[in-house]
């Protein structure tokens, strides 16, 4: 769109491509880092369902959201998932495992997030991230700093991410759009509790841009109760459900932005074209059914990096690089 092209159109390979232009020494997918989300926070709620911890679990990749909530519902600091979100998960690694497998120094390396998003430049700069990323540019700034360069972006010819943080399942891209976060945790969880096959993949019931979605998903024997909201008032009806004891979901999706990523703050401006929205999340959908991996722990990449330094989701060292924690906004 910030190049005159029709919106819905998924740019990824002219992206990498600029990036490299512009003189990124390496360029990697956020997408990988989702995946890798969804293996810490499916057993996260694996471990809260079979042990009774505190339910629902809210998902914490939106931090507009955890703003919000840290400053109205500081009395539910044990509800969202402790597993920061993929920009910072993405950091974390790069500056870990990525940094040592290149023998870089990490105190030489800057990692720099592209995001749709202006609450991820608040959340690098939050104290509990530790710098794992260090600095955040919009969608609007990239594309502004690509014009700046002389780059004629519709030109370019696609390219791929460097390996080994480039390779992403489709349950990682559909992070952008809401429900999809809890749609690819929802992919992944069903195989572990099951130890089946999720032939069908598509959770087309949590699917939708209202504001407010339920669902009950069937996992077996197991009835697993869903809620999907995206923006601010609708996370607060959900929120105040939960604070009255209200709600029996299992899982809660929240996203700050109506309709999830895609209606970022930091993206193209839309101005109240709602069919931009759903071109921006059927664009999403078809790039996770033209996927060859559409589950996050089928990902190549994530299984390697358990394999070499996690060991497994929630383990201690991932709880150290991986996981983080709240604070009430209003007690300081
Ligand atoms: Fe940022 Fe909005 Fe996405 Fe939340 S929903 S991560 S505030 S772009």
């Amino acid at each position: 769109e910030s190049f005159d092209d029709d919106s819905g159109q998924a740019v990824t390979g002219k992206m990498v491509a600029a990036l490299r232009s512009l003189g990124f020494d390496g360029v990697f997918d956020t997408d990988f880092a989702a995946d890798l989300t969804i293996m810490e926070e499916a057993a996260e709620l694996m471990n809260r369902i079979q042990n009774g911890g505190r339910l629902p679990m809210l998902t914490s990749c939106c931090p507009g959201w955890i703003n919000f909530f840290e400053h109205e519902f500081a009395d539910l600091l044990d509800v969202p998932s402790s597993c920061k979100s993929p920009q910072q998960m993405f950091g974390a690694i790069a500056k870990s495992y990525y940094a040592k497998k290149m023998n870089i120094d990490p105190k030489n390396m800057v990692v720099v997030s592209v995001m749709p998003c202006l609450a991820k430049k608040y959340e690098a700069a939050r104290a509990e991230m530790h710098s794992d990323v260090d600095i955040v540019i919009s969608t609007r700034e990239v594309a502004k700093m690509i014009k700046e360069a002389g780059i004629h972006f519709n030109s370019l010819q696609d390219e791929d991410f460097d390996n080994f943080m480039g390779e992403s399942s489709g349950a990682g891209v559909i992070f952008g759009v809401t429900g999809g976060v809890m749609e690819a945790a929802l992919r992944t969880a069903y195989e572990w509790i099951t130890s089946e096959t999720l032939d069908n993949v598509d959770f087309n019931l949590v699917r939708g841009l209202d504001g407010i979605r339920e669902a009950t998903i069937q996992i077996k024997d197991m009835e697993v109760k869903a809620a999907i909201a995206s923006g601010l008032g609708n996370a607060r009806t959900l929120l105040t459900k939960i604070r009255n004891g209200e709600a029996d979901y299992q899982i809660i999706e929240i996203m700050a932005c109506p309709g999830g990523c895609i209606d970022g703050g930091g993206q193209p401006y839309m101005h109240g074209h709602y069919e931009i929205l759903d071109r921006r999340a059927n664009a999403l959908y078809e790039e996770d059914r033209n996927k060859a991996i559409r589950k996050s722990h089928e990902n190549p990449s994530i299984i390697k990096l358990y394999e070499e330094f996690l060991d497994k989701p929630n383990s201690p060292i991932a709880h150290e690089l991986l996981h983080t924690h709240y604070h009430c906004k209003e007690c300081d």
